[in-house]
């Protein structure tokens, strides 16, 4: 929390508004679409929510296909199964881990073929890098598809500066409490479509038509934010700046200090693109070092200091079984790789230099001891 949080609760109680309506939600809303250049947003419960809606509004229906990014969380693609929908996972590519061109290219050949072209794109932002948005961009006017970004990761990063979210025709962030700025839960849904805007407002408040007595004649949700935890919102917003400065420091930390390990390398920055760098995360490539993934991961572990693998690909999920996934290259699944070589490490804002140089230590100490090994065997 920035401090300044208990401010706007205080204005929610002070004048009633404890509703999913009111006056903090309209101001965050305008602070967002502000802050990220959009025309507008709909503050929702959540990102999931927020890609729900997204989908929504695009008319995605039962049998429908929508392409989604394949290394990404599961929330990303479980409103394409809300839907009755059918998820087409690609691949990444190196420079950025994110969605692969040429896989989404192979893709969408496929699916003229097939006469059945998607839906909607869900392009998605990893760990604050943005995808290749001129080349994503470009094949989805060329097919006449709706590009949904899914920058849920991603806020305070940009693309040839732009903010991710606001170059495709939907974007969202989420504010759940891992995400850079928390509301505990929450999403936004932005966009320069104010008709589709109102769409999403309309769906997310229980798709009320005009009358007094509530009618109903579309299937609507309950997805709007509360008029405090927005206010939670407007003053976590103030420190983005802050924060996104603070976790590229981190990153500047710990690639200053372990790049120089055999085989670690550290998610790229492409170029033109400025990362928030939610999480610092990096591969070890098993042609290089005998030291894996695991063996840094159980030795943070042991001393309580929790790291991760990089997201499992979706199209490997059991609830994505027999899932159609279209490689970055032939024989080369590029998503897996990064699964099975990546590490996400510690990279909360507040992380203070002697709590990283713990982290940084213990990764050394994970490489010192598998020389050892080598040197006995
Ligand atoms: C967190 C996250 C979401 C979901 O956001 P919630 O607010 O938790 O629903 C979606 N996509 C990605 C990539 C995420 O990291």
């Amino acid at each position: 929390m920035t401090g300044n949080e208990p401010f706007y609760i205080d204005e929610a109680f002070k004048s009633n508004w404890i509703a999913p309506v009111g006056p903090n939600i309209d101001a965050f809303e305008k602070e967002i679409a502000d802050y990220v250049g959009a025309k507008g947003a709909v503050a929702v419960s959540s990102g999931t929510a927020a890609i729900h809606l997204a989908l929504s509004i695009l008319n995605v229906q039962k049998g429908d296909r929508v392409f989604c990014s394949s290394l990404t969380f599961v929330a990303t693609a479980n409103p394409i199964l809300y839907q009755g929908a059918e998820p087409v996972f690609i691949d990444s590519e190196p420079d950025t881990w994110n969605m692969s061109p040429k896989a989404l290219e192979a893709a969408l050949v496929q699916a003229v073929k097939d006469n059945k072209l998607p839906k909607a794109v869900i392009v998605v932002h990893l760990y604050g890098q943005s995808a290749k948005m001129v080349e994503i961009s470009a094949l989805c006017d060329e097919y006449g598809v709706p590009l949904i970004e899914d920058a849920a990761e991603s806020l305070g990063s940009t693309y040839k500066s732009k903010h991710t979210g606001t170059i495709g025709d939907l974007g969202l962030y989420s504010f759940n409490g891992n995400k850079i700025i928390t509301t505990s839960g929450g999403g936004m849904l932005v966009s320069d479509d104010m008709e589709a805007l109102r769409r999403a407002k309309f769906l997310a408040t229980q798709a009320r038509d005009q009358a007094v007595h509530y009618q109903h004649s579309t299937l609507g949700f309950n997805y709007r934010m509360s008029n405090l935890l927005a206010g939670v919102g407007r003053a976590q917003l103030q420190a983005i700046e802050h924060r996104v400065a603070a976790r590229r420091r981190l990153f500047k930390r710990y690639e200053q200090m372990l790049s120089w390990l055999p085989g670690i390398r550290f998610m790229p920055e492409y170029n033109g693109t400025k990362s928030n760098r939610w999480l610092t995360t990096f591969t070890i490539n098993p042609n290089i070092s005998t030291v894996t993934n695991k063996d840094i991961i159980e030795n943070l572990s042991l001393r309580s200091i929790e790291a991760r693998p990089v997201w499992k690909p979706l199209h490997l999920q059991p609830l994505f079984k027999g899932c159609q996934y279209f490689t970055h290259e032939p024989f080369n699944s590029v998503s897996e790789k990064l699964f099975v070589t990546g590490v996400c490490l510690p990279s909360g804002s507040s992380l203070s230099d002697l709590e990283q140089n713990r982290v940084i230590d213990l990764i050394q100490e994970t490489f010192e001891k598998a020389t050892n090994k080598e040197g006995i065997v």
